[in-house]
């Protein structure tokens, strides 16, 4: 387990404070060059640049793994009188006991001027335990969570303080929002979600501050996981296509798949992946892990086959098509089988929307005119596959499917350290001057966390 190393930066909070004071603005020309405010902002930020790092470091040394609940608490509780102390009403947000998860940090700043922004992120991480204390080495840092995210935590706080430094916090309507649970969400989503879900309907546009890979991700696709389970006749196979024997559970489960691949294949934006099959007489499958055993004989026609996969959409809207051409696919059975398809919660797409492009534009011109160089979009190839550009980042182990819980941890705690200042995309980020500060205009999961407190957020104002 190797903690990620962050380039120290001390200046990104006041771009973010530049930033916000922009979101008021409705379309925003791009910004040839900053405003006083601006500029005081940013001399805020880099004056305390030192007070960031510390606060970063008291913030990683609390050691909040996702189902160390106590520790999220604790770390809430620091980043939450620190909201106090700017005139924030702060509340922690409960989740029922089943949940097992700490709850989540509110705060909310009532104001009359300007849009509704909501800044979010999260205090739990994938990592825990001493070894993952905060170091320095050099310029950059070290410790679970430096990166995801309390980095970006740290950057909404001083982005705040810069904001009040001057005043101009006065009046804004500003909530933040820091789940406990992010990087392994509560079940079932709908209510470890809840909170998330109101906040942003309450709001015009949410900020999230997961670290990025240098673009803007203005639309994501959503994905939901899929488990087929398929019945036959057990019999012997010298019968097999028989009106007693039937054709079995592999030739219909073939034959389901081979359906979905001939039918939808050529979408646009649309993927779908049978990722574990097993079959046989006995089969042993567990959806969860995705770990499966089979066996049977090869003169008995197979009884049982589950697959287990996902299915990948942009609009919410071609979800619900696929799935009803799916499951109209499963229902035409070969003789003597029968099938079920299963769908679980579906993590929402992030639809491309003249919102998302707009609040896109905002940062993009306070980046530039702070001279920090644009923000692009994630390209649109990327959308959805954008797990794949970072993983050629970060060099992360590929995960698929919706991440259930423990096994993001598990897999996550392979990745290797960064490698900063390297590969050109790496160098994109690492000129950065504020690594983790908002680039991400909306959702910042370009990956696939585990059902992405960000995502959803954006996803409800997105389609507002
Ligand atoms: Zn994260």
């Amino acid at each position: 387990m190797t903690p990620k190393l962050v380039p120290f930066a001390g200046r990104r909070a006041g771009v973010l404070a530049a930033t916000l004071l922009l979101g008021g603005r409705a379309a925003p020309a791009p910004a040839q060059s900053p405003t006083q405010i601006e500029l005081d902002l940013r001399r805020w930020a880099e004056a305390h640049q030192a007070d960031q790092v510390a606060t970063l470091e008291r913030l990683v040394n609390i050691q909040s793994g996702t189902m160390n609940t106590a520790g999220v608490r604790a770390a809430g509780d620091l980043v939450r009188r620190s909201l106090d102390s700017l005139g924030f009403t702060t509340s922690w947000i409960e989740l029922p006991p089943e949940l097992k998860r700490a709850g989540h940090l509110y705060a909310e700043r009532k104001g009359g001027r300007g849009k509704r922004i909501l800044l979010i992120g999260h205090l739990d991480t994938v990592f825990e335990g001493e070894q993952q204390r905060f170091r320095r080495a050099d310029t950059l840092a070290r410790g679970a969570g430096v990166n995801d995210m309390k980095g970006g935590d740290v950057v909404i706080l001083f982005a705040l303080k810069a904001l009040a430094s001057t005043g101009a916090l006065n009046g804004m309507r500003v909530s933040v929002l820091l789940t406990g649970d992010e990087e392994s969400a509560g079940q079932p989503t709908a209510v470890s979600r809840a909170a998330l879900i109101d906040a942003a309907k309450r709001s015009d546009a949410v900020l999230d501050f997961e670290p990025d890979v240098g673009k803007g991700t203005v639309s994501q696709r959503g994905a939901v996981s899929w488990v087929l389970r398929v019945t036959g006749r057990q019999y012997h196979s010298g019968q097999i296509f028989s009106d007693d024997a039937g054709y079995g559970a592999v030739f219909e489960a073939a034959r389901i798949i081979d359906g979905f691949r001939a039918t939808m294949a050529r979408e646009h934006y649309l993927t779908f992946n049978p990722a574990v099959i097993a079959g046989g007489t006995e089969v042993a499958f567990d959806t969860m892990a995705l770990t499966s055993s089979a066996s049977g004989k090869d003169n008995i026609v197979p009884r049982t086959v589950t697959v287990a996969g996902d299915l990948r959409f942009l609009y919410d809207s071609q979800m619900v098509h696929a799935q009803s051409r799916m499951r109209d696919i499963v229902s035409r059975h070969l003789p003597g089988t029968s099938a079920t398809l299963s769908f679980a919660d579906p993590y929402p797409a992030m639809s491309p929307s003249p919102r998302n492009e707009g609040l896109l534009a905002a940062l993009d011109s306070v980046s530039r005119a702070l001279g920090y160089g644009p923000v692009d979009a994630l390209p649109r190839q990327a959308w959805g596959g954008g797990y794949r550009l970072r993983r050629a980042v970060r060099r992360r182990p590929q995960r698929t499917g919706r991440p259930r819980d423990g096994r993001s941890h598990a897999r996550r705690g392979h990745r290797p350290a960064l490698a900063p200042h390297r590969h050109g995309a790496r160098r994109r980020l690492s000129l950065s001057p504020f690594p983790g500060w908002p680039r991400h205009a909306v959702d910042v999961r370009v990956g696939r966390g585990a059902l992405g407190s960000a995502h959803y957020a954006v996803s409800v104002v997105s389609r507002r």
